[in-house]
């Protein structure tokens, strides 16, 4: 932390640039284990066709992410993101589970908005394209979805001094889940989905239906709000 508080803002654009690669390659790396390693069928019977237009917004999603984690950067310089760093194991877990549902709520009316027509149409049509998925179907995004998403993220790391490891680890387990979420076998067990986690199928099924499961992590407010589809 010491370290953090004193490199420069060329320093803190190259950080962010150089953990943002890492995430997308680990991103990808894990995308490609699973699909080739994995047994069940594939969901959809093919998988979206690459392409290097989707390659080239990938890498601009990819930057966008970086200029996300600078204003983060930014915001805890500047104190408006304050961290307590002296969490006990159990308090960082529960910080985890709260940083996760709370952003499963907000993403979920910020997925609901983005497809009103004119929003659709400008910000999410993008994502839209690949109706089956692909490794990169995570980072086929319209800037300004990216840049929403960070937005809602970082609103929320300003409410309440998280501890660190419970962001870095929210952080982790976003990109885990986005990646596992675009797959296109099923990843998780059948019986992940009796207990509402946001399966595999469950984003597959948005990608083919997009009127439905809207949701994330999980399928709680689709169900609640009567947008699920099994
Ligand atoms: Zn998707
Ligand atoms: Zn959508």
């Amino acid at each position: 932390m010491y370290y953090l508080e004193k490199i420069s803002w060329l320093e803190s654009l190259l950080l962010s640039l150089i953990s943002n690669v890492f995430l997308y390659l680990f991103s990808i790396g894990l995308y490609l284990f699973i699909d080739k390693t994995c047994s069940k069928d594939k969901i959809q019977e093919k998988d979206h066709p690459f392409s290097k237009s989707d390659l080239y917004l990938s890498f601009i999603t990819v930057f966008i992410n970086a200029l996300v984690m600078l204003i983060g950067v930014f915001l805890w310089k500047f104190q408006l993101i304050q961290l307590n760093n002296n969490k006990s194991i159990i308090t960082i877990i529960l910080e985890i589970v709260i940083i996760t549902l709370v952003m499963d709520l907000l993403m979920y009316f910020f997925h609901y908005l983005a497809h009103i027509p004119l929003i659709y149409k400008i910000i999410h049509q993008k994502h839209h394209e690949h109706i089956s998925t692909n490794q990169l179907s995570l980072f086929v995004l319209h800037p300004f979805e990216t840049f929403g998403f960070g937005t809602l993220m970082l609103l929320v790391f300003i409410t309440y001094p998280f501890s660190m490891i419970s962001i870095i680890t929210y952080l982790i387990l976003n990109l885990i889940w986005g990646t596992i979420g675009h797959l296109n076998r099923e990843f998780f067990p059948n019986w992940a989905q009796k207990i509402y986690i946001g399966t595999s199928k469950f984003h597959n099924q948005h990608h083919l239906n997009n009127q439905k499961n809207f949701g994330f992590y999980t399928s709680i407010w689709d169900r609640i709000l009567g947008t699920y589809k099994k």
